[in-house]
């Protein structure tokens, strides 16, 4: 196997594993196992996926620790963020990506294009499958840390019609949607279109009413003031119309009401229409048709003509996580695969398989961890917990440092803030630790998870590249004094602990920021913000010229209105 002169992925000639097909292994390196010697005992770390968890893993690990092979179908890593404006020729779509081979040039890592269909976790396998000239071809990728990270796919709600719908969560997805706003543009300016056929076409419906919809809505609209009106002058303003279909009572849901509002208040002013409390039935191939739950609770269906539709309604598990959890007795989460709170497969063997980003969920007792944070209270006042008598300010404090690290827990606190001022507090003011407790013990069961974002995708990928960076070193090649891997995660590196650094969102010439409990929403100076706060996490100085050099070339050029 050493005497290759690069470290390479080669297939063995041999066949094996329980499908009996071809076994990938790593050449290695000539001059570094001469040279020290350790390279032949590298681990194998096999990630699957390029998305955000598994691009903070490859910029966290140390080089020359494992050997690294990473498999995705796509050869890019995509800074998800910023697609709603690579929609509308706001930025381009190449200032948005980076090549994944780059990134890994670092560690030394290999890269496979391909899919991951299926693991096998008692032989330490992944079966792999790449197209080429129309034949699916299938092998194995052995592992001895495999990291799925393999994201998400559209949630469709089993609604009827989507095929007519455009979908905002690949490279692809946007360049079709320029293409489909430019080509509608173009149609609704022929001779031949008539008045009502107008409109239609430049009716753009927005399902779903979460981050992503709303800054497409936000992104049209610009294109609409800025571009529209200087290169279609036969358009009129009031014949483009935006619409949001909203299945909660307001968009922006899992922000702070406060800023919920805003964007809403915003966006009335704006022309942007918001339907809240609605559900959609069924997307026709020119209109849709949906429902609405008026004040008085009354159930209308109402339709609306649309030229472009976007679909954007949460998130659901790709086939491939589907496939894993049937595979893992334990597995018992519809939407994701759940991991503990180390990060670890639960059901695979222990230590062997970890899942990161919005393909895995880590699930916290709520009421358990608002204990926690109420004894740290108490200590910090220096008294026993049993000792202490909690003020509604004592519980604020407590629901903020909750709300910092389960931002999903919003819907629970609130009914506790309620509970909290209802209960039959005595005459200071105070309820007692132990009343206290009764009333936690009415959310008990509730569960809380992690948001499905980039930010947690990421901290989780920089979480496990540190442990790993550690256990390389305390258990070269994966053992130490006896212990199996399983024990290792425990004995070495403490639990993934999340810390909500905030939610932005663009809301068109203005955004809204919901940062470690404190709101804040505004004109042109968010907005910098917004930029600010992205362009800083973007991955390299290449894509941060690039969406520099966009945005200096929009503000003196506009929009390339053009469906290349
Ligand atoms: P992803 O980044 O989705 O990457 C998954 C990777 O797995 C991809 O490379 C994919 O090709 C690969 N893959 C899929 N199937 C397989 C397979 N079978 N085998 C191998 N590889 C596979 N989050 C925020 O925090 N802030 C935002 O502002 C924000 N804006 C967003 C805007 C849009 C338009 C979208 C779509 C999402 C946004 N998000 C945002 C959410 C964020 O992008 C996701 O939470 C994040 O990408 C999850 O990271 P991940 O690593 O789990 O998966």
């Amino acid at each position: 196997v050493v005497d290759v002169p690069v470290s390479e992925l080669a297939l063995n000639p041999e066949r094996g594993g329980p499908k009996n097909l071809p076994i990938a292994r790593v050449l290695v390196d000539d001059d570094e196992s001469e040279g020290k010697g350790t390279c032949k005992h590298k681990p194998k770390l096999v990630i699957l996926g390029c998305g955000w968890g598994s691009v903070a893993i490859l910029k966290t690990l140390q080089a020359d620790q494992y050997h690294v092979t990473v498999v995705s179908p796509s050869n890019y890593f995509l800074f998800t963020p910023f697609l709603p404006s690579a929609t509308v020729g706001t930025l381009e779509l190449r200032s948005l990506v980076e090549p994944i081979r780059t990134i890994l040039t670092r560690i030394r890592g290999h890269f496979l294009q391909a899919e991951a269909e299926s693991v096998d976790f008692s032989e330490k396998l992944v079966e792999v499958s790449q197209v080429i000239d129309g034949e699916k071809r299938h092998f194995y990728l052995p592992y001895d840390k495999l990291i799925i990270g393999v994201g998400s796919k559209t949630n469709t709600h089993g609604v009827e019609g989507l095929e007519h719908c455009q979908f905002l969560k690949t490279i692809d997805d946007a360049r079709k949607i320029r293409k489909k706003a430019i080509g509608n543009f173009e149609k609704a300016v022929l001779p031949t279109t008539s008045d009502e056929e107008r409109r239609r076409l430049l009716s753009f419906v927005i399902c779903g009413g979460g981050p992503t919809g709303i800054e497409f809505a936000a992104e049209i609209y610009d294109m609409l003031n800025e571009d529209l009106i200087r290169h279609y002058p036969r358009i009129l303003r009031n014949e483009v119309s935006v619409h949001v279909i909203q299945s909660r009572s307001h968009i922006l849901n899992t922000y702070d009401e406060a800023l919920s509002m805003y964007a809403e208040d915003r966006f009335a002013r704006d022309h942007v229409e918001v339907y809240t409390n609605a559900r959609v039935q069924e997307v026709k191939h020119d209109k849709i048709v949906f429902s609405e739950k008026t004040q008085d609770g009354k159930v209308v269906t109402k339709e609306i003509p649309y030229g472009l539709c976007l679909w954007s309604t949460g998130v659901s598990q790709t086939d491939f996580a589907k496939n894993l959890a049937t595979k893992l007795d334990k597995q018992t989460n519809k939407h994701a695969l759940e991991t503990d709170t180390h990060l670890r497969l639960i059901g695979a063997p222990m230590g062997d398989v970890y899942a990161i980003g919005d393909c895995s969920t880590v699930q916290y007792n709520l009421a358990q961890n608002i204990m926690t944070f109420l004894r740290e209270i108490a200590w910090e006042k220096g008294k026993d917990p049993k000792e202490v008598h909690l003020t509604f300010k004592d519980w604020q404090t407590v629901a903020q440092r909750v709300k910092k690290r389960f931002p999903q827990a919003g819907q629970h606190l609130r009914r506790l803030d309620k509970l909290f001022q209802q209960y039959d507090v005595d005459k200071s003011g105070t309820l007692d630790f132990n009343e206290f407790s009764e009333l936690l013990s009415e959310i008990d069961n509730n569960l809380t998870s992690l948001p499905a974002t980039a930010q947690r995708a990421h901290q989780q990928g920089q979480y496990l590249a540190r442990k790993l960076n550690k256990l390389a070193q305390v258990a070269p090649g994966m053992r130490a004094n006896g212990l199996l891997d399983g024990d290792l995660d425990e004995t070495f590196y403490k639990a993934f602990e999340y810390k909500h650094l905030g939610s932005l969102a663009y809301v068109g010439n203005a955004a809204v920021f919901d940062v470690q409990g404190y709101n804040f929403a505004g004109g042109i100076a968010a907005v910098y913000l917004w930029r600010s706060a992205y362009f800083a996490q973007s991955v390299s100085l290449r894509t941060r010229f690039l969406l520099f050099m966009d945005w200096a070339k929009r503000a003196l050029f506009g929009r390339d209105m053009m469906d290349l």
